[in-house]
């Protein structure tokens, strides 16, 4: 167990009737760190989370809190709480008695539960909305009640479960800068699920990004972004080309019928490797005969940049340029041995 660490998993495995959802997860969550667990749907996140809730047992593995080990600790007696996706909010009551609810089950005097709940209320800028029946509140003047109701016992650590899912795009981006807020000022422990790649990068100090009840890699949003470890993580982090290769030698790769130098090395002589490019890091240049060159298929206007299909070595390439290119016509393609990334393949591949 590393130091400075909340929570620790170690090799988790979760089996529901004879299905294996999560398969040896070893996690260390550090005091005070935003954590995302990212991957695509089904892949163990929300499990995991219940894991560290007390919601779900486990197969085999342990779980410890500040060290200590707490399989069998009750949920309600865990130092932390949970929000939804679905913030269950009660219906009947209004914003001060939803986040005062807690509070009142342990008894605190009046006066405090008024005035942690004025706090609360600050922190998630709902500010004057105290009488208000949460039946007129929008969905994220909602989720802020869900979020401050969860806060105001003051858990060690916060448990988010796509808690953004059901807001529009734009609150959603305005709420993840929100959350990102609120858990710096309070320095809690936020352990937050999503599928989002960009609120991942968004709002966490480390991303765990997972598959089939596997972790595939831990890090910074930048060390995943610029370093990912394998082909899934490059291409689920962001969109990427991704070619088969074979590694001739230190320094010198061989996709798409040619050979490229690169900057790897360590390779086994002619291990096959996946080759990771993407779409911003080819540069379209004028075709010559004897170098990499493609035919546009189609051409789509983002905003900042054309997405571009472009047809070569029987493989369709994802090209991200800021000029158009008309479609039909033959482009050459220039790539910096630097932005050539190659990776082991991975296991269930070799
Ligand atoms: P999503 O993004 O769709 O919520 P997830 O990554 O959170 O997905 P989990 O909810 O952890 O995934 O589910 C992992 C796997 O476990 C899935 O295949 C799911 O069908 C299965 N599963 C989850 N809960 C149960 C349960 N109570 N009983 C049986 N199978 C379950």
């Amino acid at each position: 167990m590393g130091e400075n660490c909340i929570v620790s998993l170690k090799d988790i495995v979760v089996d529901f009737d004879g299905e294996v959802v999560l398969d040896g997860i070893n996690l260390d969550i550090h005091d005070k760190e935003f954590v995302t667990l990212l991957g695509p749907s089904g892949c163990g996140k929300t499990t995991t989370l219940r894991i560290i809730g007390g919601f779900v047992e486990p197969a085999s593995g342990d779980v410890f809190f500040d060290g200590k080990r707490i399989n069998e600790m009750p949920p309600y007696k865990r130092p932390l709480n949970t929000v939804f996706q679905r913030y269950a909010l009660f219906p009947h009551l209004n914003v001060f008695e939803n986040i005062a609810f807690g509070l009142r089950l342990q008894k605190v005097p009046e006066k405090e539960v008024a005035q942690r709940v004025a706090e609360m209320l600050e922190l998630v800028n709902l500010k004057g909305f105290d009488k208000r029946g949460v039946n007129q509140l929008s969905g994220g003047q909602q989720q802020r009640v869900a979020i401050a109701r969860a806060l105001v016992n003051h858990p060690r650590l916060l448990l988010l479960d796509e808690p953004l899912g059901a807001l529009d795009l734009k609150l959603r981006k305005g709420m993840q800068i929100e959350l990102k807020r609120i858990q710096q000022s309070l320095d809690i422990t936020f352990v937050y699920v999503t599928h989002d790649q960009e609120e991942a990068l968004t709002m966490s100090d480390t991303v765990v990004v997972m598959k089939d009840g596997h972790i595939q890699q831990i890090g910074t949003p930048q060390d995943i972004y610029n370093e990912p470890k394998n082909a899934f993580v490059a291409d689920f982090i962001g969109e990427s080309n991704i070619l088969d290769g074979v590694m001739h030698k230190d320094f010198v790769v061989e996709f798409a019928g040619r050979k490229f130098d690169c900057v790897d090395k360590g390779f086994e002589k002619m291990e096959n490797v996946d080759v990771v490019i993407r779409p911003e890091d080819i540069k379209v240049v004028p075709a010559i005969a004897g170098q990499l060159s493609g035919r546009v298929e189609s051409v789509i206007f983002k905003g900042v940049h054309y997405e571009m299909v472009v047809e070569s070595a029987g493989f369709s390439w994802i090209i991200h340029s800021t000029q158009s290119q008309e479609p039909g016509s033959s482009i050459g393609m220039n790539i910096d041995p630097f932005d050539i990334h190659i990776m082991h393949k991975m296991e269930e591949e070799r």
